[in-house]
């Protein structure tokens, strides 16, 4: 069952379930009109996207906008990323079956199960306690027991699961933390909203080199997101 977290065949999304799941159309719908009409492609990414109930990773009160074509507030501050910008940073990973992948920012825990469904391994930090402990309650209750919540401060990233065939931070900050680049395996990616608070930032995607240590670098596309908050000396100016 995809809800484990088994990565989905490619290109299916699989048979509508037995006794109707009225939020089974309306990720449908969400995937063609707001994430295929934009150019996501990847047969894994989509089909995840069809397969995680996004409406339960949402307060109850805005399960009616799950699949709106837009963040929603998830408490302390903090939001549940718009759907498409969900699957456009996934595809970016560029991760399958296999896979360890890191999130830095777990927030209500939605974009955790969508890479458990496309990798075989998460691993996912953040700082604020209930939002980590909601959204942990949240996956196991769907069974994504490949997912591990950790509390912490993801500047560090988390080295006793290091190297990760793929890092996705979803806050953003000035610049990408040192820890990160060196947990990431070579040839992999980094994604991670870059820019200042409050500014509209740049969607980078990071790509260590095979051979040496350097990096590749590019820009996705504009965002705003909630930032990269941190009490590390090391991030200082
Ligand atoms: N991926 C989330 C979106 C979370 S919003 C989802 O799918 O719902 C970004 C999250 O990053 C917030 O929950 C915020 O508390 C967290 N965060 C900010 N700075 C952090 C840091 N240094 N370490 C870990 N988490 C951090």
């Amino acid at each position: 069952m995809s809800g484990q977290g088994v990565p989905p065949a490619q290109g299916d999304d699989g048979p509508r379930p037995a006794g109707g799941d009225p939020a089974w159309a309306r990720r449908r719908a969400m995937v063609a009109e707001q994430i295929e009409r934009r150019g996501v492609r990847d047969p894994a990414v989509l089909a995840a996207m069809r397969t995680v109930p996004r409406h339960l990773f949402v307060p109850p009160a805005l399960a009616g906008q799950a699949y709106d074509d837009r963040p929603l507030a998830i408490g302390h501050d903090q939001t549940i990323s718009q759907p498409y910008v969900v699957a456009a940073m996934t595809e970016a990973l560029a991760v399958g079956a296999g896979d360890r992948v890191l999130e830095i920012g777990t927030g209500s825990g939605y974009q955790a199960a969508v890479l458990a469904e496309v990798a075989s391994e998460v691993h996912t930090i953040e700082r604020v306690p209930e939002l980590a402990a909601s959204a942990a309650e949240h996956l196991a209750r769907l069974r994504y027991d490949r997912v591990h919540v950790h509390v912490g401060d993801g500047w560090l990233g988390w080295s006793p699961a290091a190297p990760y065939d793929g890092i996705v931070v979803t806050c953003g900050g000035p610049r990408v933390p040192p820890a990160l680049e060196a947990q990431l395996a070579p040839g992999r990616r980094l994604v991670m909203p870059v820019g200042g608070e409050g500014e509209v930032m740049e969607l980078r995607v990071r790509e260590r080199h095979l051979h040496d240590d350097g990096f590749d670098e590019w820009s996705l596309m504009p965002v705003r997101f909630v930032p990269f908050v941190t009490d590390e000396p090391s991030a200082g100016p």
